[in-house]
């Protein structure tokens, strides 16, 4: 992983040598149509996972703050505008962009922070608006969301003053769902018990089905990948020894903070086998055609699990419930991603009256770890155990 993410980084910050184009791009973005053209997509929200796991995302956050930007704001976005001024982070700044994509799909903050990025560097942006999809998805939604795809491949072409490669794109097509496919199998390995892998895995080994979709890099990574979880599954190793209990996670992990949290469920054998964030990577391959990749992209990117309601996200963690068979639901209402955070006290609401599980909250944030309490997060994480110790025995 960490050699494919710095060959990939490496040949997005030499792509003035070697003649490509660069797109930061929203994480829950349409990225094929970049790659069919061989535009590099970059993910600022990606980096910002980076600067809060190397724990520079206080300093970061800070420095934006600074700068004027109020600390509602989501760190990823605070962190990477004071990024692009200082190129900062850990690895010296995101290679500058020759547009960027933005896709309204994940919130509401992508807009304005796209357009902040947009002028400091002076270049075009596109903006796919895709409208909630509170119960289902309308006639309307898609005539209006397949509409803008297609200026999308105008937009593109003007970037690259070429005609599209609608050929190349089938090629894309494929291997994105591909990936997907091999993400979802990978990540339902943990149904297993014992589980060969955690969330806390799964969070790491996302990074490629979010940057190199729709390569083969990323398809050879998770059919490997793959492949050694299913030969953990039949010798039986589990990634928690002694795994006594399983648990859910809801949100974007607290990157500064994932090895202690992973020391301390597995101080109580317990084990994170799932969790809603890494599975919205391949959540919405259900609406994909492969045969009709473009038509059916529109769906699928607005369909995806924050653009939703509230009811069926509280269906597809009931079924993750199901699925993985987990005795505790933990969720993470993160100060930073409001979309995310909104709705969680309904869900768990959901989950206590239709599944009987114990929930735990806890309060923090994605990268900016001025918002970790330690020891009340320990002390509530101890009361928790034990809750669901006690109910286990009866
Ligand atoms: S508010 Fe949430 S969805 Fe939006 S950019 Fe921040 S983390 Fe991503």
């Amino acid at each position: 992983m960490k050699e494919l993410m710095m060959v990939y980084y490496s040949e997005a910050k030499s792509a003035r040598l070697t003649g490509k184009k660069v797109a930061w791009i929203t994480s829950g973005g349409p990225v094929e149509p970049l790659i069919a053209m061989d535009i590099i997509p970059v993910y600022p929200e990606n980096h910002g996972a980076m600067i809060g796991a190397s724990k520079m995302g206080a300093g970061l956050c800070e420095k934006a703050e600074a700068m004027g930007y109020s600390n509602d704001l989501c760190s990823y976005a605070r962190s990477d505008i004071a990024c692009a001024t200082v190129n900062g982070g850990p690895i010296g700044g995101l290679p500058r962009p020759d547009m960027l994509v933005c896709c309204n799909n994940i919130c509401g903050t992508v807009l304005k922070w796209y357009e902040v990025q947009a002028r400091y560097f002076d270049v075009p942006l596109f903006i796919l608006d895709t409208p909630f999809c509170h119960t289902g998805y309308s006639p309307e939604a898609a005539r209006y969301v397949r509409a803008q795809i297609d200026e999308y491949i105008l937009f593109i072409e003007e970037a690259c003053k070429k005609k599209y490669d609608f050929e190349r794109l089938r090629e894309v097509g494929h291997l994105s769902y591909e990936g997907q496919q091999l993400w979802q199998a990978v990540l339902e390995t943990a149904a297993h018990r014992p589980a060969p892998m955690s969330a806390f895995d799964a969070f790491y080994h996302l990074a490629l089905i979010v940057t190199l979709r729709g390569t083969k890099e990323a398809v050879n990574y998770y059919k490997q990948l793959l492949a050694g979880m299913q030969d953990r599954v039949a010798r039986g190793i589990s990634v928690v020894p002694n795994e006594k209990y399983r648990l859910l996670w809801d949100n974007i992990p607290i990157w500064p903070r994932t090895r202690w949290l992973s020391k301390k469920f597995a101080s109580h054998n317990a084990c994170l086998v799932a969790d809603t964030y890494t599975s919205a990577w391949c959540g919405a391959m259900k609406y994909i055609d492969e045969s009709k990749f473009l038509d059916s992209m529109a769906e699928a990117y607005t369909r995806i699990y924050l653009n939703i309601g509230v009811d069926e996200m509280a269906r597809m963690v009931i079924e993750m419930i199901d699925k993985y068979d987990v005795d505790g639901f933990v969720l993470h209402s993160n100060r930073s991603c409001k979309p995310y955070s909104f709705g969680q006290l309904d869900i768990q609401r959901i989950v206590e009256k239709e599944r009987g599980i114990p929930c735990l909250m806890i309060e923090a944030d994605m990268v900016d770890d001025r918002s970790f309490s330690e020891s009340q997060i320990s002390t509530r994480i101890d009361a928790f155990m034990e809750i669901i110790k006690e109910r286990k025995k009866t």
